[in-house]
């Protein structure tokens, strides 16, 4: 006798409504809206970040599954991803970076414009992981300056998500004079970035 075959054809309620941006701070009337400008492109920028996926390993294939139609990175605003540093704002590093891939890491970091992240997606990106062998870079900040660590081994891609989300919230409150300041000139100057 053969087994019963169920496919996964449950209905799901379409949703009708979008959900939209959050409006920044700020004072309105009848016909107006003012805001900082801070907050406008702190807005603009947080909702279109452009990946760059700089995948090694097997936290590169939880990447894949997060721009899959179930986890859908587009609704972040991220779908449009780059492989042209020149083009991209955020940096995701994926895997285990062996030493020798320290300075490629950072060549591609070097060539992306202002404002950019960096996000260490898992633990080899972020520490090394399991590997702490002599060959292996023990996290990517040895090399560039990185906004947001994604723990797990592989970190799941809902964990992937926190993360983008967590990065959306540190671009809207970014000043826009950061990357002007003594303290941002001085982080990259300690990575030996001018
Ligand atoms: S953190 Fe785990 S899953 Fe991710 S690259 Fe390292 S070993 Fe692979």
């Amino acid at each position: 006798m053969s087994r019963p075959v169920s496919f996964n054809i449950k209905q799901k309620p379409l949703v009708d409504d979008i959900s939209m941006a959050e409006m920044p701070a700020g004072h309105q009337g009848e016909g107006f809206f003012a805001t900082t400008l801070d907050s406008v492109i702190g807005l603009a920028r947080k909702n279109s970040i452009w990946p760059l996926p700089f995948a090694t390993s097997c936290c590169g294939i939880e990447f894949m599954a997060t721009m899959g139609a179930h986890y859908d990175l587009a609704r972040f605003g991220s779908e449009r991803v780059g492989f042209s540093p020149r083009q991209c704002d955020l940096l995701m590093v994926m895997g285990t970076i062996a030493k020798k891939m320290g300075p490629v890491v950072k060549q591609v970091y070097l060539q992306m414009a202002e404002p950019r992240w960096v996000m260490a997606v898992g633990a080899c990106a972020s520490s090394g992981g399991v590997f702490d062998t002599y060959s292996v870079l023990q996290g990517i900040d040895q090399v560039v300056p990185v906004d947001v660590y994604v723990p797990g081994c592989p970190p799941r891609p809902e964990a992937i998500l926190d993360g983008v989300i967590r990065l959306q919230d540190l671009i809207g409150r970014e000043k826009l004079r950061r990357r002007n300041s003594d303290q941002y000139k001085a982080l990259l100057e300690s990575y030996g970035i001018q």
